[in-house]
């Protein structure tokens, strides 16, 4: 029993032109990769219609490779000693795991574990051990959900205990091109939306609609569950932030969350006001945080931050867009950047979202906002 509307369930045809159609998958150097436990569903709606790639590396020498030494190496002066993994049941198969770096989500079932993201290679034993006190079972695939080590750290260890690495094939070029060891790179890679068949559900594997964060950026939708694992394009915590050195676009986060609020679902009459009254919901576990979740709509695993839902997409999507909409009549007014920023135009967001310091700075979010509104993005 749902309150709320089923889940699309082709979702991109809904905010693209052109019509979602089935196609088979084409396994490159593989011919096997319909055994692998997913599928290509869908193409992507387009002027051009491609084939869905779905590519699956070479195992060979992924035995060899050293799985810990680079990527220890690389956080070899950070002190993950007192990190603690928690786990949350989200709802149905899905958990979500807090440490340090990216959230986690993670399926467990009779078909064994599916792990989204891994945060830093140091943290995998206690990762593993966290997993193990939900399901014994093997950890049989790991996807990325972007290029970043906070969410990709660990890849290398989960491949030497047998996991498959999955990810947007751009993930894989970005990875490969900053020397990750061999076993750190995924093997399976994708263009456009797969779906794996897994512990009962559907888990959509879809590709972002425009970069944001990154070029890579991919949300994993567990669809029965009904929670989505969006990655860092969208955070409850900070203001978002575009890696252009790694394809990102700040204002491709506007498109990516008309996107998810097209995924996602809200109880009816929710967002309307009428959606709370008693019994209207079926039965629901106790949220991440201890927050209730008493409602059958969508759960938001953020890329870093507390469980959401799809009202919190909604205000940080109208977040984005008004003060891009204020950066954009204030330049085309004539003024300087740093007038700009004098001005504050993120201020009544800044108590919530706003930082001095560290990598998601206001300051840094308001430059990039300039920077692509000028450029007439
Ligand atoms: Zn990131």
């Amino acid at each position: 029993m749902t309150a709320g509307p089923a889940p699309p369930r082709s979702p991109a045809a809904r905010h693209l032109p052109g019509s979602a159609s089935r196609k088979p998958c084409v396994a490159r150097r593989n011919s096997s990769a319909a055994s692998c436990g997913f599928r290509g569903t869908r193409s992507r709606p387009g002027n051009v219609r491609r084939r869905l790639r779905i590519v699956v590396h070479s195992l060979q020498t992924l035995v060899a490779a050293a799985c810990c030494a680079a990527s220890l190496q690389t956080f070899a002066q950070t002190d993950f000693s007192n990190v603690e993994i928690v786990t949350h049941h989200v709802s149905g198969n899905v958990h979500m795991l807090v440490g340090a770096g990216g959230n986690m989500a993670v399926s467990v079932g009779e078909d064994g574990v599916l792990l989204v993201d891994n945060q830093f290679a140091p943290l995998t034993d206690k990762i593993v051990a966290a997993i193990r006190t939900l399901s014994d079972a093997p950890i049989r695939f790991v996807i990325n959900t972007h290029v970043h080590g906070d969410h990709t750290g660990g890849n290398a260890n989960f491949a030497a205990l047998g996991a498959t690495l999955v990810a947007h094939e751009n993930v894989r070029a970005r990875l490969a091109a900053a020397d990750s060891p061999e076993g750190a790179l995924p093997v399976l890679t994708f263009d456009e939306e797969i779906s794996f068949h897994f512990n009962g559900e559907e888990v959509s594997i879809i590709p972002t609609v425009s970069p944001a964060h990154t070029d890579g950026d991919t949300l994993v939708y567990f669809r029965e569950s009904n929670v989505i694992h969006t990655g860092d394009v969208f955070v409850t915590l900070s203001f978002p932030v575009a890696d252009t050195s790694n394809g990102g676009r700040l204002t491709g986060h506007i498109d990516v969350l008309n996107q998810l609020l097209e995924l996602s679902h809200t109880a009816a009459g929710f967002l309307s006001g009428f959606g709370n009254a008693p019994g209207a919901y079926p039965e629901r576990p106790v949220g991440a945080l201890g927050r209730p979740h008493d409602r059958s709509d969508t759960l938001i695993v953020p890329g870093h931050g507390r469980l959401a839902d799809e009202v919190e997409l909604l205000l940080f999507r109208n977040m984005i867009v008004v003060i891009r909409d204020r950066v954009r009549t204030w330049a085309e007014r004539g003024m300087t950047l740093e007038e700009i920023i004098a001005a504050r135009p993120a201020l009544g967001w800044e108590a919530r979202y706003g930082a001095d310091t560290g990598p998601r700075t206001t300051r840094r979010f308001i430059e990039t906002l300039y920077n692509e509104v000028t450029a007439g993005e």
